[in-house]
């Protein structure tokens, strides 16, 4: 059985919550009992914009050294 793929329905636009350096889990909360993604990881002050259920793989690019960051 494959993983159960996380599946986004938040994402967080906040000009003040620059992409950073992330693990997989990494940016990932629970928003009005769905997953949302800060690219910043901040726990607060957060700008959530509903999004038409984005795989959260897809959100994140992995660099040659292996680490994942927040795909454009
Ligand atoms: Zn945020």
């Amino acid at each position: 059985m494959p993983e159960p793929t996380s599946v986004v329905r938040f994402l967080c636009v906040a000009a003040e919550h620059q992409p950073r350096l992330i693990s997989l889990d990494f940016g990932l909360t629970v928003h009005l009992r769905e997953w949302g993604f800060c690219p910043a990881g901040e726990s607060n002050g957060h700008d959530w914009r509903r999004v038409e259920g984005v795989a959260l793989e897809t959100l994140l690019a992995r660099r040659p050294d292996g680490t994942l960051v927040p795909a454009d």
